[in-house]
């Protein structure tokens, strides 16, 4: 039985922590700490019971000196970092202080300059060993359960994999011109990057959401998905070292695609400060303000995501093509949660990662990615958390690229 403690209480938050006090079982105790503290009251007041005891705090996560003094005031097993990648190094730093195991959902980022590498948190690996603590990176959907999938099918259906295509499809529809379904600030960074995969042992750079292709997905039909650059492709080339090829894809409607052009052309999502009416602000950070906020978007957004991993190998010297994936459909995540399926699909792979680490069934001291343990109990609590898997031999229904 475990004391957790989350940080952030945004959109993926409100998801994890509502798994995290469905999961009495594991977790006895949980300290929902953030910026607001009202929205962290708002959670505590409704998931406190008799199995789950639940407190709201405030934190500045960019403090590492806050966030110790949080731990220290409740000595969590866990901290589960839901905020935003910029707090991911104080609360790492925190976590070793204090001797406290970590997770996050996504890669560290610093705000005055796009762009993310696990380089950045890789580097702490020794300083959590001699603490003896382990830190979990990228426990979400993407990164996080698309490296499960990947190790899941390298455990039970090939000898080597030669390449791995992650599709992230969302069928989903918010009614907005424009609007993202994560962080706004977060999302819009990343999508601006130039794309990125991994081929023959190199990195290959293309301009941004310069290369589509169409797909036709279960439960959403044809969508074009554009290559981006997105953090598990790094550490699954470091532990699947045969796979000759990784990429990722993502979705894209045209209108989201005009707007975010315009928005670019005008330099509103760029991360430089400017002077305005004699006061220092960021583009992007202003946009983010203006921008749906993506808690909102439960009750408006219907239809699926569907995100999974196209795998190709051998297998006893045959060639073997494997298709994993999730549906999740945003009415029933809302109904649930009061969230949509993005927030829906990163909240639970994040309490269940956070669930197999108080058990010591994921256990370890370093820093370590999710490709580094046994895919199995992650995959079977998919099933049981809300985000059942389907997989499919010769997936035919997908157009086949050898690009
Ligand atoms: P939100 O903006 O909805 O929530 C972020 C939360 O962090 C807010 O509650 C915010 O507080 C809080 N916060 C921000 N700064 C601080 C700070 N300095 N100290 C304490 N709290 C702070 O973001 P999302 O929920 O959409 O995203 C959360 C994380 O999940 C991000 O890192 C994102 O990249 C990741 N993610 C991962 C995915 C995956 O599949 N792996 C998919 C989608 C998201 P306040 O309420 O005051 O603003």
């Amino acid at each position: 039985m475990s004391k957790v403690l989350v940080i952030g209480c945004g959109a993926v938050a409100s998801v994890a922590i509502q798994k995290i006090a469905q999961n009495h079982e594991v977790f006895k105790e949980m300290v929902i700490a953030s910026r607001t503290k009202s929205k962290c009251e708002h959670f505590a007041s409704k998931l406190n019971s008799k199995n789950i005891k639940v407190i709201a705090e405030e934190v500045d996560a960019d403090n590492k000196d806050n966030v110790i003094s949080l731990i220290q005031k409740y000595h969590p097993d866990i901290v589960v970092n839901v905020a935003l990648p910029y707090q991911n190094i104080p609360i790492m730093e925190a976590c070793i202080e204090t001797k406290t195991h970590y997770l996050d959902t996504a890669c560290a980022e610093i705000r005055e300059q796009a762009g993310f590498e696990y380089g950045t948190q890789w580097v702490y690996h020794e300083k959590f060993k001699e603490a003896g603590v382990m830190a979990l990176l990228g426990s979400g959907f993407d990164p996080g359960v698309t490296s499960v999938f990947s190790m899941y099918a390298k455990k039970h259906y090939f000898d080597t994999i030669d390449t791995i295509d992650i599709l992230d499809a969302n069928g989903g529809d918010h009614g907005y011109p424009f609007a993202t379904n994560f962080n706004p600030e977060i999302n819009i960074r990343e999508v601006t990057l130039p794309g990125r995969y991994y081929e023959n042992g190199k990195w290959v750079t293309i301009p941004a959401l310069s290369r589509k292709h169409e797909y036709m997905l279960d439960g959403i039909g044809s969508k074009d998905m554009y290559l981006m650059y997105h953090e598990e492709i790094e550490s699954l080339a470091k532990f699947i070292p045969e796979a000759k090829r990784i990429r990722f894809f993502m979705s894209f409607g045209q209108s989201y695609l005009t707007h975010l052009r315009v928005l670019e052309n005008v330099g509103m999502t760029s991360v430089k400060p400017i002077i305005f009416q004699g006061q220092e602000i960021v583009p992007i950070q202003f946009l983010r303000a203006i921008l749906p906020d993506p808690a909102s978007l439960g009750p408006r957004t219907k239809g699926k995501t569907n995100i999974g991993c196209i795998i190709k190998g051998h297998k006893d010297s045959k060639p073997v093509s494997y298709y994993v994936y999730n549906m999740c459909d945003h009415e029933e995540a809302y109904k649930e949660t009061g969230s949509q399926a993005i927030a829906y699909t990163t909240g639970v792979p994040a309490m269940i990662g956070a669930a197999l680490m108080v058990q010591g069934i994921w256990s370890g001291a370093g820093v370590f990615n999710m490709e580094q343990f046994d895919p199995d109990p992650f995959m079977d609590m998919l099933n049981k958390w809300g985000l059942p898997w389907k997989e499919n031999f010769n997936p035919v229904f997908i157009e086949d690229y050898e690009d």
